[in-house]
């Protein structure tokens, strides 16, 4: 037995509609995960995500989690999911992106990474046995690969280096993975009628840029062989046009039973045109850490809640927005609320932009499924331009 399951249900194109069974419940796919980077989406309480949000999966942050609170406390508590309280399904990170992103702090060899806690500024040592441990300690419904991510404008002799790392370490990943959930290491284990109990394990295609790299790391990873396949290392300051050009050749050529996982992207427009390039699942920080600067995602594009022209306009952030925030609240009351500097206004921007996120991966769902997909994408793109008016 799989630890998950993957059906397509529809298609458009290379658009995929499908429903990923895991041991914590159904999600359809293709699904936006909000970030919860050290076990809460910030600013949401878990009622909402469940009830007005129906978010089915969520992210942790394996490094956040690591570090503070540790995993002697989140274990005693049993794993992650009872530690913050959600029975749904959650994605962990291997922790390698945020080390990366650490910068000058870290130091690389072929064994894994050092780094400095941004914590306490203790030395420690994360690997993709470490990796592995943690994520089994958290006990999260799906894991990914401790992997090395090489920057946007990387050269093709740096990255191929950085690529043939990633499949080392994804490799080590795996067995390391094996052995722990047949220690029973896993908190999050949960028999169920159709599915093997355990983690499922997702490999990371790598390459930056460079077209034949990513295609020799998703033939690397395809090897070793994973419950799923992600494609990491994008977003990270490269241009956007090369961004799509990476998905659009990688992403029809992974395996096509199998969910296909962008990580860290991105605006709603990257969502709806990396759906169109057949990818199924998304994470992104965006909704929550925009709603705390103020700015809020609508169907009329971005509008900046700051911005004095809002100061007696009473329409809702978006006027076709279904959230209670947008059912109770009007732009004038935000801008105050903001400019006040209110906690309220935090949270409610991100309620609002995440019930943005999510009900934009409705309607890419329904528009595969009813065949509409150019059309919703076409009138989802045109919309965008009209900056909030
Ligand atoms: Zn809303």
């Amino acid at each position: 037995m799989t630890p998950i399951k993957f059906e397509i249900s529809s298609q458009s194109g290379e658009a995929r509609a499908g429903v990923l069974t895991t041991r914590r419940g159904v999600i359809e796919t293709p699904v936006f995960m909000p970030v919860g980077t050290a076990g809460t989406v910030k600013g949401v309480r878990f009622e909402e995500l469940e009830e007005d949000l129906d978010a089915r999966i969520i992210l942790g942050n394996t490094y956040h989690l690591w570090l503070r609170p540790g995993i002697d406390v989140i274990k005693n508590a049993g794993g992650l999911h009872r530690f913050i309280s959600w029975d749904r399904a959650l994605l962990t990170d291997s922790g390698g992106f945020q080390v990366w992103s650490l910068g000058a702090l870290r130091k690389i060899s072929e064994e894994g990474t050092e780094f400095r806690s941004h914590v306490d500024g203790s030395l420690r040592f994360l690997s993709p046995e470490v990796s592995m441990e943690v994520q089994a300690a958290l006990g999260s419904d799906i894991v990914m690969v401790f992997d090395e991510c090489a920057p946007g404008e990387a050269s093709h002799e740096d990255t191929e280096r950085s690529m043939n790392l990633t499949a080392r370490w994804a490799q080590r990943s795996k067995t390391a993975f094996d052995r722990l959930q047949s220690e029973g290491a896993d908190t999050g284990r949960r028999e169920t009628e159709d599915l093997s109990g355990r983690q499922a394990l997702f490999g990371i295609v790598q390459g930056a840029g460079h077209l034949d790299l990513r295609r020799t790391s998703l033939e690397q990873t395809v090897n070793i062989g994973f419950d799923g396949y992600a494609i990491g290392g994008l977003s990270v300051g490269e241009e956007k046009s090369l961004m799509f050009e990476v998905i659009e050749d990688i992403a029809p050529r992974m395996p096509k039973h199998a969910p296909r996982y962008l990580m860290g992207v991105g605006t709603p427009e990257d969502l709806v045109e990396a759906v169109a390039r057949g990818v199924d699942m998304f994470d992104c920080v965006l909704p929550t850490r925009n709603g705390r600067t103020g700015q809020a995602f609508t169907s009329r594009g971005k509008l900046n809640i700051k911005n004095a022209k809002w100061i007696n306009d009473q329409r809702p952030l978006d006027e076709s927005c279904r959230c209670t925030v947008c059912r109770r609240h009007s732009r004038a009351y935000l801008r105050h609320l903001y400019i006040a500097g209110e906690m309220l206004a935090s949270i409610l921007l991100t309620h609002h932009n995440l019930a943005f996120f999510l009900d934009t991966m409705r309607g890419l769902r329904q528009s595969i499924r009813s065949g509409d997909f150019p059309k919703f994408r076409r009138e989802f793109t045109e919309r965008l331009g009209a900056n909030g008016e």
